[in-house]
C-alpha cells in the first residue's frame, strides 16, 4: 500500500532514511542502549547491520529502486562509537513513551537530531513498515 506523508509520497516497501535520534562522540560504549532498542537499531562501532534483525523485513526497496534481501549486511555507520541505522529508528514509538536509548544512557549521548526532525505520523509509519503492521 502507498501512501503520502508530510507531501512526500512514500511506499510502505522503500527505505526510510530520515530520524531524530543520533549518537554523539560522547559515546563510552557502554552498550546500555543496544539491549533496548525495540528495533534493533542500535550496533557497536565497527558492527555490520540489516534491515532484517529485529524486524519483520524480508525485502527492501532501496532509494534508488533496488530491492534487496532484508538480511543484507551493510558497513558499519561509525567505527569510533555505538551508532543507529536511521531507517530503523522510531524514537520508540509504538512501543515506549520516550526513547528508550536516551533514557539508559549514563551519558546523555541519544540526542535528538535538529537537521532531521520526524512527525509523529512519520514514526508509526515506519513502525507499521519496520513490522509488517
Ligand atoms: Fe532504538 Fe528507540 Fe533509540 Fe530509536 S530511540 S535507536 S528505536 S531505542
Amino acid at each position: 500500500m502507498d501512501f503520502v506523508i508530510g507531501g512526500y509520497f512514500l511506499c510502505t516497501q522503500t527505505m526510510r532514511t530520515r530520524m531524530a535520534i543520533i549518537i554523539t562522540s560522547e559515546c563510552i560504549s557502554c552498550n546500555a542502549c543496544e539491549p533496548e532498542c525495540p528495533n534493533t537499531a542500535i550496533y557497536e562501532e565497527g558492527a555490520e547491520w540489516n534491515f532484517a534483525k529485529g524486524t519483520s523485513l524480508k525485502e527492501v526497496e532501496l532509494e534508488d529502486g533496488v530491492v534487496i534481501n532484508a538480511e543484507k549486511l551493510f558497513p558499519a555507520i561509525s567505527n569510533e562509537v555505538f551508532y543507529i541505522v536511521p531507517s530503523k529508528c522510531t524514537e520508540c514509538t509504538g512501543f515506549h513513551e520516550e526513547p528508550q536509548c536516551a533514557a539508559v544512557c549514563p551519558v546523555d549521548c541519544c540526542v535528538p537530531d535538529p537537521d532531521y526532525v520526524e512527525t509523529k505520523e512519520e514514526l508509526e509509519a515506519k513502525k507499521a513498515w519496520l513490522h509488517g503492521e
